[in-house]
């Protein structure tokens, strides 16, 4: 199958390329985000690969049904940023990649707790000036802290042994409980309840409607002081303005996020000799005790690997008339 292929980085295109000859597709490698100006790319292709700031509205979709688009296949896990059910109504199955590497994500969860707790991003940068002072470089144990875990689907139960093995105390809030997780030693409690008891709170449910802001002005208040809040799932899980107000006055003690609520204008560029408009983010920038990196928390190794070789028999099932087993619809 021809597929256009956008967001194109360096990494994709060697994952890719390595599962590309055995799977008989062809791939049209674009560096453009798949939006209202680039979708004529498509033209001439069956099938669109996308990412996650990829936006698939119901626009787009009308766009590509016209020019012959047949199939859509995310390579990522979450989709938030498709309509599905626009998808649904055009007879176009969008296909993801649902668990590439769970543990890349939850590792990266903890790298950002750690990171935070031992305040080892100042320690690399004090070193490299001769400056061995250990003023102002007292951290925090990991073990025996109370662990908050919001969605414990692969990734939040690949979080929640990797915390176990600090010796933590796990406390999770789902709409859904998971029976290994309890018998891994999980208590499960209402979502007020986890705020209120949690040294560190990692958030891993998806981007739903339900989800929106669920760290909000109102639920930062639940919280014990201090609060070490990572996420590592979907910027807009946070309101960012409750949480820089929550920082200011110390009610945050650290935030490591790996994503952030208007990250498809910042994330994935080099804006180095740019000037950020977003005052968001540049204010979060200021706070010694935050920490982010640029979603990256999948990029691994394996997970790219996993992501080629699914996103490529998912296109190959859908090819020839197999069930989908990865497919998402509207619920
Ligand atoms: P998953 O589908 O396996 O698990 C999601 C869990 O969230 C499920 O257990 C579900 O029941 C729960 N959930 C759904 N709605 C909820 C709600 N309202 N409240 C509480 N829990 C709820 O997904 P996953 O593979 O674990 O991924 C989780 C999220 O991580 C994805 O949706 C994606 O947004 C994000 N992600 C980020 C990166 C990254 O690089 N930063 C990479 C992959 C995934």
């Amino acid at each position: 199958m021809k597929i256009a292929f956008f967001s194109t980085k360096s990494y994709d295109r060697e994952s890719f390329d390595r599962f590309l000859s055995k799977s008989g597709h062809e791939i049209t490698y674009f560096d453009s985000k798949l939006d209202k100006h680039t979708v004529h790319l498509a033209e001439g292709h069956g099938a669109v690969c996308s990412f996650v700031n990829d936006q698939i509205d119901a626009g787009i979709l009308k766009k590509l049904d016209q020019l012959g688009i047949k199939l859509i296949a995310l390579r990522c896990a979450g989709y938030n940023q498709v309509d599905l059910k626009a998808a649904e109504e055009l007879g176009i199955p969008i296909v993801r990649v649902p668990a590439y590497s769970p543990e890349a994500v939850a590792e990266h969860a903890f790298a950002l707790i750690l990171t935070l707790s031992r305040k080892t991003h100042k320690a690399y940068n004090r070193v490299r000036e001769n400056n061995f002072s250990l003023e102002g470089l007292t951290g925090i144990n990991i073990h025996g802290k109370t662990v908050g875990v919001i969605g414990t689907g692969a990734i939040g139960r690949a979080f929640c042994r990797i915390a176990k093995g600090f010796g933590c105390k796990i406390l999770a809030f789902d709409i859904f409980e998971n029976d290994e997780m309890k018998d891994l030693g999980v208590e499960y409690l209402p979502l007020k309840e986890v705020l209120a008891k949690s040294h560190i709170i990692s958030l891993h449910c998806p981007l739903t409607p339900e989800t929106k802001h669920l760290i909000n002005t109102e639920t930062i208040t639940y919280m014990q002081n201090g609060i070490a809040l990572i996420n590592t799932s979907r910027g807009a899980l946070i309101e960012t303005k409750s949480v820089i107000k929550a920082l200011k006055k110390g009610k945050i003690g650290f935030l490591g996020i790996d994503v952030y609520e208007q990250e498809e204008h910042i994330f994935f560029k080099n804006l180095s000799e740019e000037i950020i408009q977003d005052e968001q983010i540049a204010r979060l920038m200021t706070f010694p005790n935050v920490l982010i990196t640029g979603h990256q928390a999948f990029l691994t190794k394996e997970a790219l690997e996993q992501i080629a070789s699914v996103t490529l028999s998912n296109i190959t099932s859908f090819e020839k008339g197999e069930s989908l087993t990865n497919e998402i619809k509207a619920s």
